[in-house]
């Protein structure tokens, strides 16, 4: 291992030189993401094409738009449940980002809908106008008026969570709460209007929607608990890091069933200290070593209430693993050579990575830009020296305040810094970055004045809202 300090030479990364090939992620994978994306955007339209069998003529074009427009959200909100599954299987083909990214901007559009569906009402004729009347509207418009003001506020605290100083924990359960009040004030809203419903399939299907909605909150707050209750993992070691962490071995405190628990490197996973996995909200970390090791070690940095009570823990402890998710992982870009950009305790599932990757033998060319505060608060900085000779991994530290010793990079991770450090051939490198929202975004518009093509460039955040 290369661990740079001083400056090296400038490459040329904007350089017309053609890129070698390289393989892409399997099709599989393709394939698997178009046919979730098929099936979700069929579920969440499939209502509207049952209206179609009870459309009744004469109630004019607005008042039909409007209808549909609330069936429409009714299903995507809905639908939303299914995120907060978290089904490993469906979430894979996308990675947590693009799922997040999904949630927030197909849940913007059913807010749109779900808004348009009473302006419409309002516009088409002025009769609905008395439904604006909250006290004295039939019991029907009530529910109505619930699930909108119950969106109303959804979007208000997710918009302006940190500008509203709600901390994260107390927002979850709201959000959940509010998520759960919306769609069910929105169906109860749907049955007791009765037009459209009083059609047996529609009726029909909306009630396996219901049903399946309810299974979905019933699977996530019960059933997902209690098969985690069988599979409890114990602390087997802690110890603390620079940079205001701490890492967490773990180590399987049941049999799996006969089957071995096993991740990729650069997975996350929930993590529930205490005796029962039963909590409002969970809190997800990159796991830090080596998929081809036994143990399982979590690098936490300790930023507010949760992860504070990590120091709290003690050798031999109970905590609750629910994973591994996520799909930030070197085998789905198979590549000559990597490169990983982090700052802080966004450094861990490139421990992990690289850690897994010694632990293969793999001799392909990694470098690792790593971004601190100060030179003695690197977090991870013991597991990197502990890779020394058995990678080919060149680390380049970026310090924002170093001492006046310091005598590496320091300022922020920016297209000259990456450039000083890269190979000519860098644009047919795979990059990995994992930071906050605003640093991912910096580090990719860098290498994208690098020319690195944007498919090469693959990123987790480590805030969700
Ligand atoms: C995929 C992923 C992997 C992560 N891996 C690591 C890791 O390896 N090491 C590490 O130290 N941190 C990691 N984090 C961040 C970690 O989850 C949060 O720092 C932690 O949950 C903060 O909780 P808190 O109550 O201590 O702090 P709070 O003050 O409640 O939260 C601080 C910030 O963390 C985020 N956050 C809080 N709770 C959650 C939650 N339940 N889910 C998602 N985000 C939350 C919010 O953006 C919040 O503003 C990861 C986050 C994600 C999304």
């Amino acid at each position: 291992m290369t661990a740079v300090l001083a400056r090296p030479r400038v490459s040329d990364l904007t350089g017309e030189t053609p890129l070698p090939v390289t393989r892409r992620a399997a099709p599989s994978t393709r394939a698997r993401a178009v046919g979730w994306t098929a099936l979700h955007a069929l579920l969440a339209v499939a209502p509207l094409a049952l209206c179609l069998t009870a459309v009744r003529p004469g109630r004019g074009f607005l008042v039909d738009l409007s209808v549909a427009l609330g069936f429409l959200a009714l299903s995507v909100l809905g639908l939303q449940f299914a995120l907060a599954a978290r089904f490993t299987r469906a979430t894979a083909p996308f990675g947590i980002d693009a799922v997040l990214r999904y949630h927030r901007q197909i849940s913007a559009l059913a807010v749109l809908a779900a808004f348009g569906h009473p302006a419409l009402l309002f516009l088409a004729d002025d009769r609905y106008l008395v439904l604006l009347d909250v006290v004295d509207a039939p019991l029907r418009a009530q529910f109505a008026w619930l699930s909108v003001l119950a969106l109303a506020l959804l979007v208000v605290t997710s918009v302006w969570r940190r500008a509203l100083r709600i901390p994260y924990q107390v927002w979850h359960v709201l959000h959940s709460v509010l998520g759960v009040t919306i769609v069910l004030a929105g169906l109860v809203h749907a049955f007791l209007v009765d037009n459209w419903m009083s059609a047996p399939w529609v009726r029909l299907g909306w009630t396996v929607y219901a049903a399946a909605f309810l299974w979905l909150a019933v699977w996530v707050r019960l059933v997902r608990p209690l098969r985690l209750w069988r599979r409890p993992w114990r602390v087997v070691e802690l110890w603390p890091e620079p940079g205001g962490a701490v890492t967490v071995g773990l180590e399987p405190a049941h049999r799996h069933g006969g089957r071995p628990w096993s991740f990729t490197a650069g997975q996350f996973a929930w993590i529930l200290p205490g005796r029962v996995p039963f909590t409002p909200t969970y809190h997800p970390f990159s796991i830090s070593s080596s998929a081809l090791r036994p143990r399982v070690e979590f690098t936490i940095k300790q930023v507010g209430d949760f992860t504070r009570s990590i120091r709290r823990l003690r050798v031999g402890d109970t905590v609750y693993v629910d994973g591994p998710h996520g799909s930030f992982t070197l085998d789905r870009h198979p590549g000559m050579g990597y490169v990983l950009v982090a700052t802080g305790v966004g450094v861990t599932p490139f421990l992990s990575m690289l850690a897994t990757l010694a632990d293969q033998g793999d001799r392909r060319p990694v470098w690792l830009f790593l971004g601190n505060r100060s030179e003695d608060q690197i977090t991870g900085i013991r597991q990197l020296e502990r890779l020394r000779g058995r990678l080919d991994l060149t680390v380049v530290h970026v310090i924002s305040r170093p001492s006046g010793e310091w005598p590496g990079e320091r300022g922020r991770i920016d297209a000259a810094l990456l450039a000083r450090h890269l190979p000519p051939h860098a644009r047919s490198l795979q990059y990995f970055v994992c930071s906050r929202e605003e640093t991912v975004q910096a580090v990719r518009s860098a290498l994208a004045e690098l020319r690195v093509p944007a498919d090469r460039v693959h990123s987790e955040q480590f805030g969700m809202v």
